[in-house]
């Protein structure tokens, strides 16, 4: 089955405000085995509205819309779909009270304009709304070429809209394929670049291979999706577990995590798994949010330090302040004894040192230093930075946490 994903608003089209409800949408179409072939954005344009859906129909089994269901005369979803579908807008009467009812409950009078959230296409269904004004509507649109499309259209507001896509449209769309289910499962790896890490997998990425693998990116974290489909869950997962296997054996320490497992929770968990405590000093702060944010870390993470200012630095952990400089480029050396500083300013098992990021010039790229101090003394690791400065920081990042994690696994 086909899918099509509409998003409907003048902030969307216009740029003032990020379209994510596709995006969500798609991802969750697609964990239950929907392909998504288009994405549409429109603006609060009936004529343009009308012509969006007509094609739309035409060319895609299920049709899933959100924004322009509101009460404001700018709000065309209602009206454009009573005109592909060629029906008469009319009221329903339990949508009506539903709607007073959470004005009363607000305590606000209904502006008459609201009213108009009431009416659907003739022989429409409704989707409820529980959590808001506007219900959904369901709809069957004859094709061209035989056949129906079914619309969905729901409001804009993210938070009702995965509500109504939870209660009730992921299970109509399920009720249209019964009898199959896709299963997926994640593994993250981390240390090589993608086609390195493909190179490694033998035959694994080819398109139409059973269970299916796929490979993506998303700074520097790998992630390998094998998705398999079935009569049922537990045969789905039959059908993937020897590849997780194969891929485990391919791998060994590169895969470090599954589904949405991070760095910091593989180290996190390795820590606990030996009842060790790590502490972090950096520039930029971004060590701390990932650590502290692992939910039940506290145990293992004891915290972390964001220095800027090289004084600071300098009074915090006795090094020279010389060697912290802006323009300057902390050495290995001085990344050592933040280290040690940091270490037992803690008093942690392990202490994590990340230099701040230095300036990339088109003459000379210095590296970045990041020193590991346990009770075996300090390791540091330099690496000269490469790709997007944007990335920059989470790269280092992941590169100290795993440098962690492999003395942790060794
Ligand atoms: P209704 O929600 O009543 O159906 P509407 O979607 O036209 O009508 P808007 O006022 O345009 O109502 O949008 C409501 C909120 O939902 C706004 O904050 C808007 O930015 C957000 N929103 C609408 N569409 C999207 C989208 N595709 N992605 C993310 N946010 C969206
Ligand atoms: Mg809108």
């Amino acid at each position: 089955m086909l899918c099509e994903v509409i998003s409907i608003g003048d902030e969307l089209a216009s740029g003032q405000s990020l379209d994510t409800n596709s995006q969500w949408l798609s991802a969750r179409l697609g964990e239950i085995g929907v392909r998504v072939v288009y994405h549409t954005t429109v603006a609060d344009d009936l004529d343009a509205n009308v012509e969006v859906f007509r094609q739309a129909a035409q060319r895609s089994d299920i049709v899933i819309a959100t924004g322009g269901l509101g009460p404001t005369a700018d709000d065309l979803t209602r009206e454009a779909l009573a005109r592909v579908a060629g029906k008469e807008l009319v009221l329903d009467e339990t949508s009506l009270r539903h709607i007073m009812a959470i004005f009363a409950k607000r305590r606000r009078e209904m502006p008459e304009r609201n009213r108009v959230q009431a009416l659907f296409p003739a022989g429409s269904r409704v989707i409820s709304n529980p959590e808001g004004t506007a219900p959904g509507i369901d709809l069957d649109v004859p094709r061209i070429s035989g056949g129906t499309s079914r619309i969905f259209a729901l409001p804009g507001v993210p938070a009702e809209m995965r509500e109504m896509w939870r209660q009730t449209v992921a299970p109509a769309i399920r009720a249209m394929q019964p009898g199959r289910v896709i299963v997926h499962r994640r593994i993250k790896c981390f240390g090589v670049g993608e086609s390195q890490l493909e190179a490694m997998l033998p035959d694994l990425i080819r398109r139409g291979r059973v269970p299916q693998v796929g490979i993506t990116v998303s700074g520097a974290t790998i992630t390998l999706r094998i998705t398999a489909e079935g009569p049922t869950e537990e045969e789905c997962l039959a059908l993937i577990q020897p590849t997780i296997v194969l891929v485990h054996q391919c791998l060994g320490t590169l895969a470090f995590g599954e589904e949405d497992d991070e760095l910091e929770h593989a180290v996190v968990r390795l820590l606990a798994k030996h009842g060790r405590t790590l502490a972090t000093v950096e520039h930029g702060g971004l060590l701390a949010k990932w650590l502290a944010s692992v939910p039940g870390g506290s145990g293992q993470y004891a915290g972390g330090m964001v220095v800027t200012a090289p004084a600071a630095a300098a009074r915090l952990l006795d090094v020279p302040a010389e060697s912290l400089q802006p323009s300057g480029q902390a050495t290995r050396q001085t990344t050592e004894e933040m280290a040690t500083a940091c270490r037992r300013r803690f008093q942690s098992d392990y202490a994590l040192a990340m230099s701040p990021l230095p300036l990339q010039t088109a003459s000379a790229a210095e590296p970045v230093h990041v020193a590991l101090a346990s009770d075996q003394g300090v390791a540091v690791e330099s690496w000269p930075l490469f790709g997007h400065p944007s990335i920059h920081e989470q790269l280092s990042a992941k590169r100290a946490l795993n440098m962690l994690r492999l003395k942790l696994l060794a």
